[in-house]
């Protein structure tokens, strides 16, 4: 369908809510109660959920309006409306997304638990559960918040709890560590996710790009410590660029030249540093490489009383729970002369991407959407479609001020800031980084001007400064990322002062988080300006404007004029390196998205057989095809008859008394696959007479089964993690490094099927079974 005739759609149904919440105003509270039932039923009989929107939407209207006292506005049902058809909506900053989310929430709720809102931060979510809970839960639907509340322990929360509403607000790293913690489960009991029904995105682009391409990981296990940090780091530190190793103009590549790998075989006196044999030693060399040539102290890391921590540049926050690919974290620490930390292991592992891909139907709210609207096609098969605003925008934004030097730039925003102050006109200044924004709170404060600093330390407390920051004179210094999603609400009399100014203090990554910071003024159809102030030593136009810029900006620093016309040379400048940014991302996420997906098939193959031993589904001829196929893996590796080899096999597979006369006199029995299928048969059949109990043979074989998989897959995981990070650093050496992942991830695939159903044997055939006095019986697998 085109869009006009998309439109028009979602028009009508609009109308028809609007003319059924008229009627539904003369029911008594327990009618409209009734009406949850009332649709439940009608969806039981088989009734689809778009032909229930209507009266869905019209009741939880309705209800809104008694508990919240807030009625709906037409442009919020408009898109409600638009979300149930696979869109993400754009929608202004203070049009009212909260409110608009309980229509489509409502209404996936009514098909019982599995239906997500994402927030964009654990206070929202709690936050949100409860405002807008109590609309669901007067409507007999139950709702949860899926993050803990802050200050409290995450440990504490009752999933099983959580994941049985019908309704929950979390957020998306949440969600996706426990998708990734419920598949570690080994019983029914233990698992608590209940499917993925429906997922809304709030503030879509940022979770399904801004964090799309930093996988989530769940770490274990230690891994054995590899000495080759340090003296990798210490060759590394010895090459030459542009002689043993390359950057690209962006410094965001680098790898190696020929001459380098040479000079590096010469080094360790190795042949082959490309070859399998080498692999560990090669992976530990492009770690050091990245370590020293890509990541910047102070800016991708902070090195603090003797450790390496990351942080995220915008809000100056440690990054918590999120990694840098396998032993890049070492490598760092390598490279700053730390102790180098013990690296993990990872367990699980899943994309944001691949996450949202699993929903049944997915839909996003966001200020800013439109920028990306192709990729999100492309990716999440969503359509963008913006909504009207309530009352006409009449935001003023002002042009951006172009300066040379940072300094010009700074000084010259400080007497706007002072004039709006001697206004008592509210600004927020808003910075891309913690560092700028500790700045500015320095000048203001030389300055004499009172304000508040936003760092981002407590979502809670910045939720709050945030809400105050329309007052008469209220100067706030934020970085963008700090108080999203909180509203800001003008002051007496600021209406006539022009309402709140925006300033920002350098233009950010990309137009979606300027327009974001822009949109925090004029909601409503309130007054208000954003005004941009730049220059050529901003961090992203050093980062990503061409050299000739730069050199040209070195020789004008000190230059009398500093204020750049917008209509000269440098017009086009930030816009030009906000697209170079854009395309980097959008190419990393393409990359992710790729890798992603091999790994997805191989984690929905394992989760599949996972959950189906979990529900019991033909355990026993799961056994049996496993054991039957150790017996011909075993033999086709071994076609001429190897005695030895079969005996140690056995002895450590099948049999651990197992006596050896028979292949010792007639030795072909060591390459007869019927001879070793019989002994493994009879061997279980042994092991089950002591285990003579149904239930407890059943269990038993769950377990046996669970565990070689768990035990498989996990280092599968590693193996892939750890792969992915040396094949996609082979880009620039003539070889298709997504091609070469996909082949040695499936060769891996295949080994570790292999040793899956050995495991499996194994665990049935030698491990100890101890009957103890309750009649249980106590297992011990090898
Ligand atoms: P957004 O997330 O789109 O920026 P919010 O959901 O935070 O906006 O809502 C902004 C403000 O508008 C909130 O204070 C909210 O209570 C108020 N609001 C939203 N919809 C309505 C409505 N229909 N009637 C009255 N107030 C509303």
């Amino acid at each position: 369908m085109n869009f006009s005739l998309r439109r028009h759609k979602y028009i009508r149904q609009t109308r028809q809510i609007q003319a059924l919440i008229k009627q539904y105003q003369a029911l008594g509270d327990e009618q409209l109660k009734a009406k949850t039932g009332e649709l439940r039923a009608q969806l039981a009989q088989g009734k689809p959920l778009d032909k229930l929107l209507v009266e869905a939407y019209a009741t939880v209207c309705e209800a809104a309006r008694r508990v919240l006292g807030m009625v709906p506005y037409d442009v919020q049902i408009l898109g409600a409306v638009a979300m149930e058809d696979r869109n993400i909506i754009e929608m202004k900053t203070g049009e009212g997304k909260t409110l608009t989310a309980i229509m489509p929430m409502y209404l996936h709720g009514l098909t019982g638990p599995g239906n997500f809102l994402i927030t964009a931060n654990e206070y929202l979510a709690n936050r949100d559960a409860k405002e807008m809970g109590v609309v669901y839960q007067w409507l007999g639907l139950t709702v949860m918040p899926g993050v803990a509340e802050e200050g409290s322990d995450e440990e504490e929360l009752d999933r099983h709890q959580v994941y049985s509403a019908d309704i929950v607000y979390t957020t998306n790293s949440a969600l996706g560590f426990d998708y990734l913690t419920d598949n570690l489960a080994s019983t029914a009991d233990d698992r608590y996710m209940q499917g993925f029904n429906f997922a809304l995105l709030d503030e879509a682009d940022a979770v399904l790009l801004d964090s799309a391409s930093t996988p989530l990981i769940i770490s274990g296990a230690p891994r054995p410590q590899s000495n080759f940090y340090v003296s990798s780091d210490r060759l590394i530190k010895m090459l030459v660029e542009d002689e043993d190793f390359e950057r690209s103009e962006d410094e965001k590549q680098v790898w190696f030249t020929p001459a380098g790998i040479i000079r590096m075989q010469a080094y360790f006196g190795v042949d082959d540093l490309l070859s399998k044999d080498w692999a560990d030693l090669y992976r530990h060399l492009v770690l050091a490489l990245r370590a020293n040539y890509l990541l910047k102290p102070d800016r991708d890391y902070i090195v603090a009383h003797g450790e390496v921590s990351l942080i995220d540049i915008t809000n100056g926050r440690e990054l918590t729970g999120m990694k840098l690919e396998a032993g890049m974290h070492q490598a760092l620490e390598a490279k700053e002369g730390v102790n180098i930390t013990q690296e993990m292991r990872a367990m699980a592992q899943v994309t944001f991407q691949n996450l949202f891909r699993m929903f049944h139907q997915l839909a996003g709210m966001t200020g800013t959407a439109a920028t990306d609207a192709s990729e999100f096609m492309e990716i999440y098969h969503l359509a963008v479609f913006k909504v009207p605003t309530h009352k006409p925008n009449i935001r003023k934004d002002r042009p951006d001020r172009l300066f040379i030097s940072n300094e010009a730039k700074l000084l010259a925003s400080l007497k706007v800031i002072r004039q709006a102050y001697e206004d008592q006109r509210p600004v927020l200044i808003e910075t891309g980084s913690l560092a700028l924004s500790n700045l500015y709170s320095r000048l203001l404060l030389r300055e004499g001007i009172p304000h508040s600093l936003l760092n981002a330390r407590s979502a809670a407390k910045e939720a709050n400064i945030v809400a105050e920051a329309g007052r008469p004179g209220a100067v706030t210094v934020a970085t963008s990322m700090a108080g999203r999603g909180t509203d800001i609400h003008l002051g007496d009399g600021v209406k006539a002062q022009g309402g709140l100014l925006v300033l920002g203090t350098e233009r950010m990554d990309n137009p979606r988080v300027d327009n974001q910071l822009r949109g925090r003024a004029g909601r409503q159809g309130d007054p208000g300006e954003s005004l941009f102030y730049a220059s050529l030593e901003d961090r992203i136009v050093l980062q990503n404007a061409p050299r000739h810029v730069r050199k040209w900006t070195d020789k004008h620093a000190t230059a009398q004029k500093q204020r750049l016309s917008n209509h000269g040379r440098f017009r086009h400048v930030i816009d030009n390196a906000q697209r170079v940014i854009a395309a980097g991302e959008r190419s990393e996420r393409f990359s992710t998205l790729q890798y992603g997906e091999v790994f997805r098939v191989q984690r929905d193959k394992i989760y599949e057989q996972r959950d189906a031993i979990i529900a019991g589904e033909d355990v026993q001829g799961k056994v049996e095809f496993a054991v039957k196929q150790a017996a011909q893996d075993f033999v086709e590796d071994h076609r001429q008859p190897d005695v030895a080899a079969f005996l140690d096999f056995v002895y450590q597979h099948v049999d651990r008394d197992y006596n050896p006369a028979p292949v010792r006199e007639n030795p072909k029995l060591a390459a007869d696959v019927d001879y070793l299928t019989d002994l493994i048969m009879q061997r279980l059949a042994a092991v089950h007479e002591k285990l003579p109990a149904e239930d407890q043979w059943a269990y038993f074989e769950r377990l046996a089964l669970l565990k070689a998989i768990d035990w498989e897959w996990i280092e599968q995981v590693d193996n892939l993690q750890t792969l992915q990070s040396v094949t996609m650093n082979r880009s620039t050496q003539g070889s298709n490094p997504m091609y070469e992942y996909q082949k040695e991830s499936r060769r891996s695939f295949k080994v570790m099927k292999r040793a899956l159903y050995q495991g499996v044997l194994a665990n049935l055939l030698c491990s100890e079974l101890v009957a103890k006095a309750d009649g249980t019986v106590k297992v011990n697998f090898p």
